[in-house]
């Protein structure tokens, strides 16, 4: 991800790189010294400025700053739980219900409750705190690859829609707020923030100009590239694929030094031709490069002179971990950082170690963090049933503090935030992997309850099931039932879809046309949440939704091959999503046809009930 400027720090007219990074490894050094001190401080800091809140007061907080009345008070909560205060702020009650500040705007959540969006409320000063985690990240990268600072970093980024809520207050993801504030459109000079997509075709809000623009720019300046990343590894493969559809198209503009006449965004059109100048040589060699039958190594082709890859591929995103090595002819996959709406969590002190060996050192003066210790049976995680399960008494008091994180043990991550979140639950489970001075280094085990994800969209096994539930009904007028049904996270097609493999039970005579299966395709994808329906109908990184029947017998081969494995036969129940590669291949060679959604599911910005702003 790019860092954002290094405000905080106040260069001076005299510009001294080194200088700088060491202000900021040093400023990494402190805070991971003593984390329990900040951590102190951080909590005192918010609960002081935030004593006279509606939600502190309403717990008996009675304007205590201090850690152990606060864990006696206040409850570890989950989004639910503070619903209708965030619906009463949503709807124009601006009183210090959450935080005395102003609330800002809304970031809108990949997490979904009731199917939409959550949301998370934010203050202005955030983006302050935004910038500061993003400005450790390239520091920290100098120190393992020189020279960053002579060239350009080629970053695919992208706006996506925002809408308003009832009472006026902007609601978007985090990092459309981040792209459109004065902290990243007005960044000062830094050799580090340096991009080849101009600010004008990141905050393009038609994604195929935008696109276009962004691969165009950074094609006209294949050889200063020296890193190439998208947020997210599905971000940058879509950017690849975009690639493969319009090569030629991308080709003829460079040549000509014209910009075809598909891209009409007025602003677009004036950034690229500043950097657009006619240069055949260029347009003949990416045609030469994109035109060969084997696309191995194309980004190393096209940008010789790039030395990693920036992008997620922890959590769900290691599905991409091959595919990337594939195209990037094994460049190093770099996970710079960890960060939510809620909260920008922490950082890769080792960024070019495996992806399976990342860690994120959260860092401690973003938010005062506590962690919930998880168990997880047999080495898989227990998972996939998303019951809001409230804790009890003595769970809360099994919550630790970072100083106080054990090696090894797995915990939910909950968080308190300057922006009026208190002990608020985030959803992802993190191990302790090892400690940056006092302070504890986690690997990202995996989000609570996703069993399905493709992009951002994040699936549970109730939505899923809900989505079968009401796939089904088109079967009935067959006197046709599914018997046994799994899924599966297809990434082999660009963009992934998911995969529902059915196997039923037929009692009627008649057959059932292919168009009655499209129909339970349509239906399942028009029960999903409003993040995968995003994904497939404004953002398209999502592909159609499949069903594939598979041969009567099939669950039962599952379940035999499961138990061949070492599982239970009492306590064996059908998997609701697999990923194992062995059992996908069993499920697919049983596969006697399969139908994908014919049309995309409906989909507006915002809540059901808002208007949207663009
Ligand atoms: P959002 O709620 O849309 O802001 O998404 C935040 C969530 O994305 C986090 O809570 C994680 O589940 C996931 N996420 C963010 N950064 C990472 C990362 N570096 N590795 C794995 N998952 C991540």
């Amino acid at each position: 991800m790019p860092e954002a400027p290094k405000k905080f720090l106040n260069p001076t007219e005299d510009y001294n790189l080194q200088d700088k990074n060491n202000k900021i490894l040093h400023f990494i050094e402190e805070v991971t010294k003593n984390p329990d001190e900040v951590q102190k401080r951080v909590l005192a800091e918010i609960l002081t400025r935030n004593a006279h809140v509606e939600y502190l007061q309403r717990h008996g907080l009675n304007g205590h700053t201090d850690r152990d009345t606060f864990k006696k008070m206040m409850p570890v909560i989950k989004y639910e739980d503070i619903q209708s205060d965030i619906n009463r702020i949503a709807n124009g009650d601006t009183s210090q219900i959450l935080c005395s500040k102003p609330i800002s705007e809304f970031l809108t959540s990949s997490g979904t409750s009731g199917g939409e969006r959550k949301l998370m409320p934010t203050i202005e000063e955030e983006l302050d705190r935004r910038s500061l985690l993003y400005s450790l990240l390239m520091p920290v990268m100098s120190q393992y690859v020189p020279g960053l600072d002579k060239g350009k970093g080629m970053y695919f980024l992208f706006i996506k829609s925002e809408a308003k809520t009832p009472g006026g207050l902007v609601a978007r993801p985090v990092l459309t707020s981040y792209y459109k504030s004065s902290h990243f459109k007005q960044r000062p000079y830094d050799p580090y923030t340096n991009y080849t997509s101009p600010n004008e075709t990141i905050l393009c809000p038609d994604s195929y100009q935008s696109m276009y623009s962004q691969l165009l720019c950074g094609l006209c300046q294949n050889k200063e590239v020296l890193r190439v990343g998208a947020v997210f590894a599905s971000g940058f493969i879509r950017a690849i694929r975009f690639l493969e559809k319009h090569w030629t198209l991308l080709c003829k503009d460079i040549a000509s030094g014209t910009l075809n006449p598909q891209i009409t965004d007025p602003s677009v059109r004036e950034a690229v031709m500043k950097i657009l100048k006619p240069d055949p040589k260029l347009a003949s060699f990416i045609e030469a490069e994109c035109g060969k039958a084997s696309w191995h190594g194309i980004i190393t082709r096209l940008w010789p002179n790039t030395k990693y890859v920036d992008v997620i591929v922890t959590g769900t995103m290691s599905q991409y971990i091959p595919t990337l090595e594939y195209y990037s002819n094994g460049l190093p996959q770099v996970c710079t950082m960890y960060a939510s709406s809620e909260c920008y969590f922490g950082v890769n002190l080792n960024p070019l170690c495996k992806p399976s060996e990342v860690s994120y050192t959260l860092i401690p003066t973003m938010g005062y963090f506590e962690l919930l210790p998880v168990q997880r049976n047999n080495g898989i995680n227990s998972n996939p049933l998303s019951v809001p399960k409230s804790l009890n008494e003595k769970e809360q008091q099994q919550l630790v503090d970072l100083a106080d994180a054990k090696l090894g043990q797995e915990y939910e991550l909950v968080v308190t935030t300057y922006a009026g979140l208190y002990r608020y639950r985030v959803g992802d489970v993190l191990r302790v992997a090892s400690f940056k001075n006092k302070a504890p280094q986690f690997n990202f085990i995996c989000r609570k309850n996703v069993v399905l994800s493709i992009d951002s969209d994040k699936t549970d096994e109730v939505e899923l099931q809900n989505a079968v539930k009401n796939a089904v009904t088109h079967l009935v007028p067959f006197d046709a039932t599914v018997t046994e049904y799994t899924s599966f996270a297809d990434t082999t097609t660009i963009p992934g879809h998911y995969v529902l493999f059915w196997e039923l039970s037929l009692n009627g005579t008649t057959p059932i046309p292919p168009s009655v299966f499209e129909d339970c395709c349509f239906t399942a994808e028009e029960s999903l949440n409003s993040v995968y329906r995003q994904g497939r109908a404004s953002d398209k990184s999502i592909g159609p939704l499949e069903i594939k029947i598979v041969e009567a017998g099939t669950f039962d081969k599952l379940m035999d091959y499961a138990i061949s494995l070492g599982a239970s036969i009492n306590q064996y129940k059908t998997p609701r999503c697999v990923k194992f590669a062995p059992i996908v291949e069993l499920l697919s060679t049983r596969v006697v046809s399969s139908y994908f959604s014919p049309k995309c599911p409906k989909w507006v910005p915002g809540h059901k009930q808002w208007c949207s702003i663009d």
